[in-house]
């Protein structure tokens, strides 16, 4: 005989929850017997929201934590993000880690430029956010005067606890983020702002 719903259920219960199969949450929408009916914007922000692709873009301190985050016991592949990509072309988030020197900028600025619609970008800690306490010549106070930023994450390092938090923050971005915000006039205005075609 099959099981019931309440019988898996109840299974699952008895699993220690360290080694709980995560769930994600249908969207808003209409059920019935053998259906269930979303708008196409909920559905897409459905698959965006869990399967983001960070390029890492770490250059100091802040990309260890980082490490630490992506490693077995905060386990970011919970979140459908197991798959680091080093190319611009195929990711869809831009984790800034690190302390950026103005002779970097141009570089960051080409990386955010190559990475595909529709992208978000998580600025992480006081570094990338901010210059850091490195108020000097060298070093860019802040990754948003060259491209904008979505989350910005504080702390020095911050804890991973607070690169979760960032992150699902940008996961609740892309979940309701309209399917024509890339071509609204404000998001056009934004780019303009940066200079970015
Ligand atoms: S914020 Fe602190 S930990 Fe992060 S890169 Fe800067 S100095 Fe290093």
């Amino acid at each position: 005989m099959g099981m019931t719903m309440s019988d898996k259920k109840e299974q699952i219960e008895k699993i220690p929850e360290r080694e709980k199969p995560t769930f994600v949450d249908p969207p808003p929408g209409h059920t019935g017997a053998g259906f269930f009916a979303t708008s196409m914007d909920q559905a897409i922000g459905l698959a965006r929201k869990n399967s983001l692709w960070p390029l890492p873009f770490a250059t100091s301190c802040c990309g260890i934590e980082f490490m630490s985050t992506m490693s077995s016991h905060y386990d970011l592949s919970r979140f459908g993000m197991e798959r680091l990509s080093f190319s611009p072309r195929q990711s869809d988030l831009l984790m800034v880690m690190g302390t950026i020197a103005k002779k970097m900028a141009p570089v960051l600025r080409e990386v955010y430029t190559q990475m595909a619609e529709p992208k978000w970008v998580l600025s992480m800690g006081a570094c990338a956010s901010s210059g850091g306490i490195f108020d000097s010549y060298s070093v860019l106070q802040g990754i948003d005067r060259v491209i904008p930023v979505d989350v910005y994450i504080p702390g020095c390092p911050p804890r991973p606890e607070q690169v979760i938090d960032g992150i699902l923050k940008i996961q609740e971005l892309a979940a309701n983020e309209s399917l024509r915000r890339r071509y609204s006039k404000e998001y056009e205005e934004l780019l303009t702002k940066y200079k970015i075609d």
